[in-house]
């Protein structure tokens, strides 16, 4: 078969076994090697990235600006009036600054796309027979690919086997429905949605299993055809970045109306000419205008991403790095979360007594005692009969891998292979002395998973394990000594009690012999007349770091809560471990009575919520928000994925997680940890702080020069420094010191003070005090000493260079306080503790000194060298503001404490 061919083939017509025999495979799979053979000459199983826009659109999207606009209408302004080298500089600093905007953004893209790739995709195939994990780029036509529920289909397929496969295409056909397959050929001109027979790329499996023929990949799929669709990367924009240039936008408007006015008063108030006034609204605006911040603001957000990434928290979602820090409360699922989901059976309860094991992990070495002896298997029949159940309604196996024995599969599940080996059971052995005919999988809804197993002679066996509640319900009877008696629920309530109180996840396992010629289960026949086998504990202790994670969060007035699907006294038990706040429990059954109101009553204070499904973390996290929180909440499974889009923040982890539900989700945990949570809300809260901090610094800067600027033509004298000279200021200090801002470590008290308010304005009237405060310093030190260099004899030229350092060494000292919102800057770590802080300030002094002494920069500037001493003096007036900006951070601190807001 070729390969335009194959492409033309419509797959949907054809017969399961058709398409299998087409593509040249079978239902085993392809062997190794010619899935090899076929991915070496057809390629990877991966869209063609949609052309991103090109270098040269990308630059000229830099000048779509309004900031730019204003600073190139100012070029336009000299050029008319005939100052050349003024327009010449300006529009020098346009480009120079189009260029830094353009590589940064460049860079901050490629990191966000590499985040993501993080993300890559697996795919589970039969080949030779045999079931693996592999990359979905690996994917050939012809492999066999199986589906499980929550699973993104990794390729175009052909089913040939469906067992209530339900599939979700909205990605494709915008039916938010999900589509029943089934393995049926259609006809030819059958619409993409009711294909029932194909699977495509990209869309979700919700419900049940399949199995299917790849039929085609890469941009062959129908995903692929219609390009472009999903392949854009995300761009740059979160609420804050919106509100930033929205600001911008408005800032520019004033400049403007500000310059006119300028124009105005100088020509008719003052006697200036209009050719001075010109200038001077050149300066004005170039003055004003921050043209730094918004690449700044752009970079800090995507140094935020990296860090969280290098955390393993990967952000899917930009806005999600701004939400974290404002997170008031984090529900998180128990099992793998904050334990670590490695579970081990330490106890068996059956009928006739109590059964301890010993041996740890997932190690089979160990025994099964009782009263302190060991336990042989022909003294008890009843133990070994639950233990063989545990075995075969068991889809784990476990795994010796660098002297380490690893679970593959549901912990759980794997828990009961250790157990059934300790017990001297081959799980290979007993898998074919007693196959397999059918399976329910567990589903946190169903809460128990059951099998259909025969035994060669004839018998057909159900088997059960699950919630012990949910199976005693099924039970009519219970095995004492190997004899049926009435079950007796009282008695095992109690042991369930007992086991979960210590903390163990409890399982109950039961059976039934069902007729003969039975080869499918349906949930109806499992659930009554089974027979009662006994309970299993397992314990499943917490992550340390977890532990400790637990405790920030609660510094940092977080409220943590845990979800699980345990029994409430299980929960309880690891809760205390945990050190969660308090252990007052709601369970699912008692959730499901409070209406919406009762509801949002009793979420504020429970932090435990058990036996709990899905569709309650939906109800939960809308009673949170309803109560005004700001909700994180976890998820791993199909059911999930609800809850994961309405939180805030939605968090799927990166292992055990579905497609279904990472596609939800705003941040994904590459280790499934609590504590990652922990460290990505740190990042947030440092992000969002860092942000803050670039507008503090930069903003007051554009206000002292604005200020400098019209205090000189309000009285009537010589501008203490020139248009191109404040562009030279705006460009060198963006470049160097508010870059240092973008990557600032994080404060000391970042974990340890409240959420902030979600609805806080960026400028806060606290940074709108700073910034006026520090502009007014500015004007008051740079034109302070320009008058005075005046006074005293200086040139122009000269005063204006020694106005225009004095302007910049401010910058520097200010940095110093800048970097630190919260704390004072005498601090440890407050001057170190950012490792650009002395290259920035390096490079900013030799473009200073450069400025100050090189002659073609004196030509361009119009800069005059003065005599050394003046430097003391320049310093003495710069740090003048450190201290001020110190001195205010007491002032308005002790004034804060006294009115806590
Ligand atoms: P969690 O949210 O803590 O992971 P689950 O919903 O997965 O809880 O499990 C709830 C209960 O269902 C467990 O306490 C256990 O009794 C039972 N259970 C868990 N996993 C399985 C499984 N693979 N097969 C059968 N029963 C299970
Ligand atoms: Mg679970």
């Amino acid at each position: 078969m070729t390969d335009e061919r194959s492409r033309e083939i419509a797959w949907h017509t054809l017969a399961a076994d058709a398409a299998l025999e087409t593509l040249g495979s079978e239902t085993h799979g392809l062997s190794d090697t010619e899935a090899a053979r076929r991915l070496a000459r057809h390629g990877e199983n991966r869209l063609t990235p949609a052309k991103r826009r090109g270098p040269l659109q990308r630059f000229a999207a830099q000048f779509h600006n309004v900031l730019i606009y204003v600073l190139l209408l100012a070029a336009g302004v000299t050029a008319l009036l005939g100052h050349a080298i003024d327009t010449a500089v300006i529009l020098a600093v346009v480009v120079i600054n189009a260029f830094i905007g353009f590589i940064q953004e460049g860079r901050a893209e490629k990191a966000l796309a590499s985040i993501l790739r993080m993300l890559s995709q697996k795919a589970t195939v039969r080949r030779d027979g045999r079931v693996l994990s592999i990359a979905a780029e690996s994917l050939v036509a012809g492999d066999v690919v199986l589906l499980q529920p929550g699973d993104k289909i990794p390729a175009d397929a052909r089913l040939f086997r469906a067992r209530n496969l339900k599939v979700d295409e909205a990605i494709l056909t915008g039916e938010s429905l999900p589509v029943d397959k089934t393995t049926a050929a259609v006809e030819y001109d059958t619409a993409l949605g009711d294909r029932r027979g194909m699977v495509f790329s990209g869309t979700l499996v919700v419900a049940r299993q399949g199995e299917a023929v790849v039929t085609a990949t890469g941009d062959d799929t129908e995903i692929g055809r219609i390009s472009g669709l999903l392949r854009e990367v995300e761009t740059l924009v979160t609420p804050l970045l919106r509100q930033i240039a929205r600001f911008a936008r408005l800032l520019s408007a004033v400049i403007l109306a500000l310059a006119v006015a300028l124009v105005a008063f100088g020509v008719f108030a003052r006697d200036y000419s209009w050719t001075e006034m010109f200038l001077a609204s050149v300066s004005l605006a170039v003055a004003a205008i921050p043209e730094g911040l918004p690449a700044i603001m752009t970079i800090a957000l995507a140094v935020g991403v990296q860090r969280m990434a290098g955390r393993r928290a990967i952000i899917r979602r930009l806005p999600a790095v701004e939400t974290l820090g404002a997170l008031t409360v984090i529900c998180s699922d128990k099992t793998g979360t904050f334990t670590r989901n490695e579970m081990t059976v330490q106890a068996i309860r059956t009928a006739d007594g109590e059964t301890t094991v010993s041996g740890r992990g997932y190690d089979p070495h160990g025994g099964l005692h009782r009263d302190g002896e060991d336990l042989a298997a022909a003294e008890a029949p009843s133990v070994m009969d639950l233990v063989r159940a545990g075995m075969l309604c068991n889809d784990a196996e476990i795994r010796r891998e660098n002297d380490q024995w690893i679970a593959v599969g549901d912990p759980t599940e794997a828990a009961l292979i250790t157990l059934g080996m300790k017990a001297g059971l081959d799980p290979a052995r007993q898998a074919e002395r007693y196959p397999r005919l059918d399976v329910i999988p567990f589903e946190s809804e169903s809460r128990y998973m059951a099998t259909l197993n025969h035994d060669h002679e004839g018998h057909v066996f159900v088997y059960a394990k699950g919630g012990p509640e949910r199976i005693l319900d099924m039970c009519s009877q219970q095995l004492r000594d190997g004899r049926p008696e009435t079950v007796d629920r009282a008695y095992w309530q109690q042991r369930m009690e007992a086991l979960a109180g210590r903390g163990f996840r409890v399982l109950g396992l039961a059976f039934k012999g069902v007729a003969p010629e039975t080869v499918e289960l349906e949930h109806a026949t499992v659930e009554t007349g089974m027979t009662f086998l006994g309970l299993v504990g397992m314990i499943d202790p917490p992550r340390r770091a977890a532990i400790e994670a637990v405790a920030d969060c609660r510094a940092a007035g977080i409220r943590v809560t845990m979800i699980t699907g345990d029994h409430p006294l299980t929960a309880v038990a690891i809760a205390r471990q945990l050190g969660l706040e308090n252990e007052a429990v709601l369970t699912g059954p008692e959730i499901e009575r409070l209406d919406d109101r009762e509801l949002r009553d009793r979420v504020g204070d429970t932090r435990v919520f058990a036996r709990a499904s899905p569709e309650h973390k939906l109800r939960l996290v809308q009673a949170l928000q309803a109560n005004g929180e700001v909700v994180a909440m976890t998820g791993d499974g199909v059911n999930d994925a609800p809850a994961l889009r309405r939180a805030d923040v939605g968090i799927a982890m990166g292992i055990k997680g579905t497609d279904v539900a990472k596609e939800a989700a705003e941040l994904v945990l590459a280790d499934d940890d609590f504590a990652t949570i922990g460290a990505a809300v740190a990042e947030g809260r440092t992000v969002h702080d860092n942000l803050k901090k670039a507008i503090a610094f930069i903003l007051p800067t554009n206000g002292g020069e604005a200020l400098t600027l019209m205090a000189a033509i309000a009285a009537g004298r010589m501008l203490p420094i020139t248009p191109v000279q404040i562009l030279w200021v705006n460009m060198v200090t963006a470049v160097t010191l508010a870059l240092v801002l973008a990557f600032e470590p994080a404060e000391r008290n970042v974990m340890s003070r409240p959420p902030r308010d979600p609805d806080e304005p960026l400028l806060s009237r606290f940074l709108a005090w700073r910034i006026v405060f520090v502009s007014l310093i500015l004007v008051t030190g740079t034109y302070g000493l320009f008058v005075w260099e005046r006074t005293n004899g200086a040139g122009i030229e000269e005063a204006r260079t020694v106005a225009v350092n004095t302007l910049v060494l401010f910058e520097i000292f200010y940095l110093f306080s800048a970097r630190f919102l919260h704390a004072s800057a005498f601090s440890p770590g407050g001057l170190t503790g950012n490792r650009y802080l002395p290259y920035a300030i390096g490079a900013l002094l030799a473009l200073q000194l450069a400025f100050t002494y090189l002659p073609p920069m004196q030509a361009l500037f119009h800069t005059r060298p003065f005599p050394p001493e003046r430097w003391l003096a320049i310093v003495a007036v710069a740090s003048s503001v450190f201290f001020l900006v110190e001195l205010e951070r007491v002032l308005v601190h002790r004034h804060r404490s006294m009115h806590p807001r």
